[in-house]
């Protein structure tokens, strides 16, 4: 079906709640609905998330001109500047922050990741970090292990508890957070 002019893929099948996802190959929508759900609450679905389906196609094309891109290739030169660079300043990083923030990881470790910019396993105290930020404005690592540091006390998800602590620590996080989804993502070689 078409909704304001955007072709979307509707599959029926027998779950709960409507599912709607970009296929990464060539941004087409695709929506998975229950069997019963009438046509007119897909239409309210897909234009109530007419930003997100925008933000995900923008999001694509970058992710394609990174990979077509040879200066966001990874290269074993860059994962050393990467890791020299996040290696000298984590450990100030980590004193300054601790206090603040109450947590401090066990092990912090560093690696490409192409979904996501870090990662936090509260019950061991572990964080893992995207060797990118090494090589990105400083102020996206600090913020990012500002966040994950917030996960060490165990909040759920990004949820109101994560959000007034992250408003306390770091009253700016939002307006990094949105900046650092916009950068593009380097590509494995
Ligand atoms: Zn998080």
């Amino acid at each position: 079906m078409t909704i304001d002019g955007l072709d979307v893929t509707v599959t029926r099948k027998s779950i709960k709640n409507m599912y709607l996802r970009v296929r990464p190959a060539d941004g087409r929508v695709e929506i998975s609905a229950p069997m019963r759900m009438n046509e007119r609450q897909i239409v309210d679905f897909v234009r109530g998330r007419r930003d997100w389906i925008a933000r995900q196609r923008v999001r694509l094309t970058q992710l394609r001109d990174v990979r077509e891109d040879p200066r966001m290739m990874w290269t074993d030169e860059r994962r050393r500047q990467a890791a020299a660079v996040i290696n000298a300043v984590l450990p100030g990083l980590i004193a300054e922050w601790g206090p603040i923030i109450g947590r401090t990881p066990t092990h912090v470790t560093l690696r490409v990741m192409t979904s996501r910019w870090g990662s936090c396993t509260p019950k061991t105290g572990r964080i893992r970090l995207n060797l990118q930020l090494g090589l990105m404005d400083p102020r996206f690592l600090e913020s990012v292990l500002v966040h994950e540091m917030t996960h060490l006390w165990n909040t759920r998800g990004h949820g109101v508890e994560f959000q007034r602590r992250m408003d306390t620590y770091q009253p700016n996080w939002r307006q990094l957070r949105r900046e650092l989804n916009q950068q593009p993502v380097m590509g494995r070689p």
